[in-house]
């Protein structure tokens, strides 16, 4: 249960002064719809409001708060004129000038004989001295507001500065003073506040200096988003090596086998990660490991012996990927290998139905098949595996702790490998993965040939057309990659029909087309067409298709290279170039290219190594951007900003595993400390694995 001291910032924003329905909608579109969410809208500029000039003194163009006497209102007669009223103090008159007027509320605000406080930017027309649409106006008692710094927030259409300010205002006087969960000896030695007074002090910038995220306040606040993020890792980690896990272990005989078929050796990284994949399974408590490497650096091969070891001790073992092209994709590297031991793989997707699919369940549930490859379907609830000893999941780009979980819920004492072909950096890796133990593959197989990568102009459209009948002409077959049009699939189905169709009006029915939006069997046949058919050249959208396997394919299109993360990019280039043929990639963008997205780009074309590709995006684009968050499931962050917060991870994590080591279950003091912090995060489902969550 969230602690009682937090509910006043669960909830939405409407309960706030000045935020209505209509307001509370456009505040979700920059913050979100609870009080808290208004409290991570952090300032990024300030606007001065010190300057107290008497009316002659004041320069024109500045921004300036004036103690003024209200002397007389001027209605209009044209209602086109603007309103106007005019005040002074002993120095002079000036006039505050309001167009489409609300004469009653004008009146209210400034009534005539009284003292106001007005602020904002004096100009100067003709002789006159004079204010337009004053931004603040209002008592001497309210003085110390306004005539200060303001913060100024990131807004959108209809939400003006003036009613988010003050809804961020209300939310501060609703942050409760919380019990201290960070350490005091790590609060004085990095000179921070406690959270409430930090909290205060980073919506109150006094210059812009207090914008940076170095300053104690923000980094102090991002602190705490970290620890929560790493906190709630170590605890699903312990909760995993709590449950009671078994030791797998193999004679060999079948690893032999399959080996023996493989036309190559080993590389020294695939050994390496396949020994500490077996001696987790060896080991008694579960395995939570993640295997990360490039795209074509070997991974399936060190799963599928990973998995003859868990059917040499007599058990059954999974791969799951995230869909049915790329399911069907592992059936093919896997089939003939297991085949070399004596196995049968059964293949199980969403796409069996009936009886079909009974038939896989019983022999699933009887154990005559010992490998099963499939999609989530292998997942659901009615499949239930005679002794399941070993999952494996192909994240490709996404990442689901989520899923994780689920997962690890099912099997009796499962062991779980995860394997990933985003090269994310180090730093994220703990955001998202903190709970696993990594395995890496960083070298290639030998052999491969880096793909020649160019970046053209959609406007040389037709050279590329061109290029692409020459390669074809020789024998390519060319994967030609439609953008991602904003979030909407349907719209990226309509890109690539379109392309599909202006490519058939030249090359005819040598092209095909392959989306999303197509049933399984058209899909099938779509792909089979591109590998073994008269299809060269092959349309896709990217939803389904990054991580397709085409080794004839050696050209690689990509249209609106622009709108892709780099990692996407570098994983679709990784598609080509698997054989012994040369292989290119053609970027394409719209132009004008802006300088970032120019740079973003030339990195391809540099270099082919996936991990400096991802730490470079990571330096241009910061960590919110890289891959699209929303697309990665990589943890949003509303106050770290891993670019400049990456020793404050590190930090972090330590943190955490001190934490877990003395207090696992959060039961003494800073222990409750942390569990609030849990909840403020909303990492709710971390304290449900406490014994007393
Ligand atoms: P990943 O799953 O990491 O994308 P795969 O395991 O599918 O990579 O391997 C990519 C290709 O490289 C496959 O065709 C595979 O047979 C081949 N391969 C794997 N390991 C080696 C190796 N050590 N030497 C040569 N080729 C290899
Ligand atoms: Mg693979």
């Amino acid at each position: 249960m969230r602690p009682d001291s937090l509910n006043r910032l669960f909830t939405p924003t409407t309960s706030l002064a000045g935020v209505g329905p209509r307001m509370a909608k456009l505040i979700d579109r920059v913050a979100g719809t609870k009080v808290a969410d208004l409290l991570w809208h952090l300032p990024v500029a300030i606007i001065d409001r010190r300057y107290a000039p008497k009316v002659a003194d004041a320069r024109p163009g500045t921004v300036a708060t004036m103690t003024l006497t209200v002397d007389e209102h001027r209605v209009p007669h044209n209602p086109r004129q603007p309103y106007k009223v005019l005040c002074s103090d002993d120095s002079g008159t000036i006039a505050l000038v309001f167009f489409h007027a609300h004469a009653d509320y004008l009146r209210r605000t400034l009534p005539p004989g009284e003292v106001r406080v007005v602020s904002g930017t004096v100009e100067r027309f003709g002789n006159e001295i004079q204010i337009t649409h004053p931004d603040h106006m209002g008592t001497v008692d309210e003085i110390a507001r306004l005539q200060a710094v303001e913060p100024v927030y990131p807004l959108t259409a209809g939400l003006s500065l003036k009613v988010l300010g003050k809804a961020v205002r209300g939310a501060l006087e609703d942050a409760p003073d919380l019990d201290e969960w960070c350490d005091p000896a790590f609060l004085s030695t990095n000179g921070w506040s406690s959270w409430q007074p930090a909290l205060a002090a980073a919506h109150a910038p006094e210059s812009e200096a207090d914008l940076e995220p170095e300053t104690p306040a923000r980094r102090r606040l991002a602190y705490d988003e970290l620890l929560a993020n790493q906190l709630a890792l170590a605890l699903v980690r312990l909760n995993m090596r709590r449950l009671p896990g078994r030791s797998i272990q193999g004679d060999g005989r079948l690893r032999r086998q399959s080996l023996g078929a493989l036309p190559f050796r080993l590389t020294a990284s695939q050994e390496t990660a396949l020994a500490e994949i077996i001696a987790d399974m060896a080991d008694d408590a579960r395995m939570l490991r993640l295997v990360q490497g490039d795209v074509g650096s070997g991974k399936t091969v060190v799963a599928l012996l990973a998995m003859l070891t868990a059917v040499e001790s007599g058990a059954q073992a999974a791969l799951m990927a995230p869909t049915e092209i790329l399911a069907r994709q592992h059936l093919a590297t896997i089939e003939p290998l297991a085949a070399a031991a004596g196995l049968t793989v059964a293949l199980l997707t969403g796409r069996d139905k009936g009886r079909a699919r009974q038939d896989i369940l019983d022999r699933l549930a009887g154990g005559e098949v010992r490998i099963a490859v499939g999609t989530h379907a292998l997942f659901q609830e009615d499949v239930a595996f005679r002794d399941l000893a070993l999952a494996v999941i192909d994240e490709q780009h996404r990442f689901g702790v989520h899923q994780r979980l689920t997962l690890a819920a099912k099997g009796g004492a499962m062991d779980v490998l995860v394997m990933t072909a985003t090269p994310i950096p180090r730093t994220l890796m703990l955001t998202a993965y903190g709970d696993m133990d990594v395995s890496r593959l960083p070298e290639k197989p030998a052999g491969r040939r880096p793909v020649d990568t160019r970046v053209l102009p959609l406007t040389r459209l037709a050279d590329v057309v061109a290029g692409v009948r020459r390669s074809i002409d020789k024998g390519a077959k060319v994967f030609w990659v439609c953008p991602l049009v904003e979030e909407s699939e349907e719209l990226d189905v309509a890109a690539a029909a379109e392309r599909h169709q202006e490519l058939g009006q030249v090359f005819g029915d040598r092209v095909g087309l392959v989306h999303g939006r197509m049933k399984g069997a058209e899909k099938d046949a779509a792909m089979a067409a591109f590998t073994d058919g008269a299809v060269d050249i092959l349309v896709a959208t990217t939803v389904i298709e990054v991580g397709v396997d085409v080794t004839a394919a050696t050209v690689m299109v990509i249209e609106h290279a622009e709108r892709f993360g780099l990692a996407q990019l570098h994983q679709l280039r990784g598609r080509v170039g698997r054989g012994e043929e040369a292989a290119a990639c053609l970027l394409l963008y719209a132009p004008p290219l802006t300088q970032m997205a120019r740079a973003r780009l030339d990195i391809l074309r540099e270099t082919d190594d996936g991990f400096r590709i991802a730490e470079e995006d990571l330096r241009l684009r910061g960590a919110g951007e890289l891959l699209g968050t929303r697309q990665s499931g990589l943890p949003a962050f509303r106050l770290a900003d891993l670019t400049v917060h990456g020793d404050l991870l590190a930090a972090a994590r330590d943190d955490a595993k001190l934490i877990i080591e003395r207090d696992p279950d959060l039961e003494e003091p800073r222990g409750q400390a942390l569990r609030t912090l849990l909840y403020l995060f909303e990492r709710d489902a971390a304290v449900k694995y406490l014994r007393s969550g």
